[in-house]
């Protein structure tokens, strides 16, 4: 089975061909156009500019993944795209561009939760199998997920506020570092004290997976500018040690929810063996490193799927839509583009009205 994925949800533009079967597939080509120049001067990622990127650009991305699969739209068996959640303008690209492509060939339509995409991409690079949990922790999502099949999600928690990865970008520009805020503070983080100052570990004692890192970024803010009137500046060294003390402060609320997420999952799905991690986030190797020793500790597999997987592209839609297509769930020319979707909510009602 051949599949092309298309993605457009936030500021990737992304196709993808994916060959194989459910147990057996195959990355023939992994194509991402990113906007992060295009955003690089409004401090975020501006929806309208955002829409407009991923409408000239989506033609040329599918172009490039057909050619350097060696195939074309002919040869599909079937045309996968994310139809949510995201930006409802990037959205809305992808969909009606993946609407034209099979209108005009002919070839079946499959719609894909984006954060499905996500959730079952260790069963693409690493064959993990079901149920599993899953810890996706990105720029845009922070929520632990029991993934029992490719159509049937738990969600157990997350945050209620920000995402580690925005309470990283923010940190890093409270800080007066260059974003994306991760890979910056993660660097400064390596010179500094993590127990310099204290920093409050928001819900880490609540007895339920949710969790909330706005708190922490305002504690930030506050402790910069007692340092600033203090010292008339911010030093190096303070600089680092609140890098050191945000990183830190953010590895241990994500290892103690997995805990908490663990015997949640297991309550629910006593054979799951597996913690899989996505998202931007887990690109940080003192969460990481966190996270592999809780599961040592608790005798469960860790699976980080590479970085390129991690984040935002279009192989792990193509891979959703292998799973979809071997279940035969296709969708029709009335596929709505949704900016909400959760993941808990069944797929069925995705084609018609939207609701
Ligand atoms: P989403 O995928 O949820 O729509 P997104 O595209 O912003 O959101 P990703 O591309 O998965 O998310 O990840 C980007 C985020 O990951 C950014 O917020 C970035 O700061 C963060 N990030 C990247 N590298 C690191 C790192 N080494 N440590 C911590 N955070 C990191
Ligand atoms: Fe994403």
């Amino acid at each position: 089975v051949t599949i092309l994925g298309i993605e457009s949800s936030c500021d990737d533009t992304a196709a993808a061909v994916v060959r194989g079967t459910p147990r057996n597939a195959g990355i023939l080509s992994d194509v991402v156009f990113g906007q992060t120049e295009i955003h690089a001067n409004f401090g975020g990622v501006v929806p309208e500019i955002a829409a407009r990127a991923h409408a000239e650009k989506i033609d040329y991305v599918i172009g490039q993944a057909l050619a350097a699969a060696n195939t074309n739209v002919t040869d599909l068996d079937a045309i996968a795209v994310t139809a949510g959640p995201g930006l409802i303008g990037g959205v809305l690209s992808g969909v009606m561009c993946a609407k034209g492509l099979s209108a005009a060939s002919g070839v079946p339509l499959i719609g894909v939760n984006h954060l499905a995409g996500h959730a079952l991409t260790p069963q693409l690079t690493d064959g993990v199998e079901f149920p599993y949990l899953m810890l996706l922790v990105s720029g845009g999502h922070c929520q632990f997920l029991l993934v029992e099949g490719h159509d049937s999600y738990t969600r157990l928690g997350g945050t209620i506020d920000d995402a580690p990865g925005e309470a990283f970008d923010k940190t890093a520009r409270i800080l007066g570092l260059p974003q994306p805020g991760g890979p910056s503070v993660e660097v400064a983080a390596r010179e500094g004290n993590a127990t310099a100052f204290s920093l409050p570990r928001p819900l880490l004692n609540r007895d339920d997976c949710n969790m909330s890192f706005s708190g922490l970024k305002t504690a930030i803010l506050r402790a910069r500018d007692d340092v600033i009137s203090d010292c008339g500046g911010l030093p190096t060294q303070a600089r680092a040690d609140l890098c050191a003390g945000f990183q830190t402060a953010v590895t241990d609320v994500l290892v103690a929810k997995s805990r908490k997420a663990l015997t949640a999952a297991r309550a629910l799905a006593p054979s799951v063996k597996t913690i899989a991690v996505a998202g931007g986030v887990a690109a940080n190797s003192q969460i990481r490193d966190a996270l592999k020793q809780f599961c040592v500790e608790e005798s469960v597999e860790f699976v980080a799927p590479p970085l390129s997987l991690c984040t935002d592209n279009a192989a792990m839609i193509a891979y959703a839509g292998l799973l979809r297509f071997t279940d035969g769930m296709f969708d029709d020319l009335t596929l709505s583009a949704r900016p909400r979707w959760p993941l808990d909510q069944k797929s069925a009602s995705l084609t018609g009205s939207g609701k």
